[in-house]
């Protein structure tokens, strides 16, 4: 028996970073920290990070008049009203936001002041896409399904971009609906999808063919979880989902299986590597090491170039 962890699996380089500066910040001042809602969906490195002292409020929280004076913005990011509401209390904000939805924030704010309609293909209630709207006034166009174009003037220039997560074939698809209702003016697309989540099915797909079993680790509200967990439940019959390695059921595994275990963008490294070990230990699988932690330093590396701008992409 083998056991080994997706190569691609763990957080996304935006997940991380937000996470890494929420520990910093702690270790630095040795005081406790509140995030501007839950930093992420997974309960279990939640409650390692408030172990550290990180918890959750909401805007109102914020507002409060016991609330906190230093604030993370996560990595979803603000819209600017946000940033104006805490300069009033005084509160501080440690911003949080990653580098890719920033640069989805800024191209969306100019195509707006340049008078365009701007369209957010999305969620309409996901916070990057909320955010994103109030840098343009809260006055951008969210398209989920297909009625939603008809809140557009089609005799004026559409400016299109997407929420960051959403599926290739899911904007393409939106795409269209807006070039067939608004065929009389210039469409223009601006292709805004995170190259970090993009194409990560196909390559589950790959993976969770390449083995035996496969363990989903992710957590229960995390709906990255749910989708990539029903891409492992499609190309593997011998798919699992556990919250950490507590659930994990030895009657899964035969003598000469190859156990494959992945996660989601929510889901840290460490977990995935705990429930890998935990596998070995318990069954005297061979433990084969893989090579997250180079793909992570790529993620990371090209994270800070899209901060500094000076990136070619
Ligand atoms: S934009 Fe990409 S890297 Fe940034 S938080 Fe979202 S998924 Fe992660």
């Amino acid at each position: 028996m083998k056991v080994l962890v997706d190569p691609r699996a763990g957080f996304c380089g935006g997940v991380r970073r937000v996470v890494k500066m929420a520990e910093k910040v702690m270790e630095e001042t040795r005081l406790p920290l509140v995030s501007l809602g839950d930093i992420i969906h997974n309960e279990v490195e939640i409650a390692r990070l408030s172990e550290q002292g990180l918890s959750s409020i909401d805007h109102g929280g914020m507002a409060s008049d016991c609330g906190p004076k230093k604030v993370l913005i996560r990595a979803h990011g603000e819209p600017p009203e946000t940033y104006e509401r805490a300069k009033q209390l005084g509160v501080e904000l440690i911003d949080g936001t990653c580098p890719v939805v920033t640069r989805s924030q800024n191209i969306a704010r100019k195509h707006y002041e340049a008078g365009e309609q701007v369209v957010i293909i999305g969620k309409p209630y996901h916070p990057e896409t909320i955010g994103i709207k109030g840098h343009c006034d809260n006055k951008a166009y969210v398209v989920y399904e297909r009625d939603d174009v008809k809140q557009l003037d089609p005799n004026k220039k559409v400016f299109i971009l997407a929420q960051t997560t959403v599926s290739r074939e899911w904007f393409e698809e939106r795409i269209a609906w807006i070039k067939e209702y608004a065929h009389n003016v210039e469409v223009q697309v601006e292709n805004t999808l995170c190259r970090f989540v993009v194409g990560r099915d196909s390559d589950l797909e790959v993976f969770a063919k390449q083995v035996d079993v496969i363990i989903m680790v992710g957590g229960t509200k995390s709906s990255n979880t749910k989708a990539l967990y029903g891409v492992c439940k499609r190309m593997n019959d011998r798919a699992h989902l556990i919250v950490d390695e507590s659930e994990l059921d030895y009657s899964w595994f035969r003598e000469s299986d190859t156990i494959g275990v992945t996660g989601s963008a929510s889901t840290p490294h460490w977990l995935l590597e705990k429930v890998r070990d935990t596998i070995g230990q318990q069954t005297g699988a061979e433990i084969l090491r893989d090579t997250a932690n180079w793909e992570a330093q790529q993620q990371d590396h090209e994270l800070a170039a899209i901060e500094k701008d000076d990136c070619s992409c």
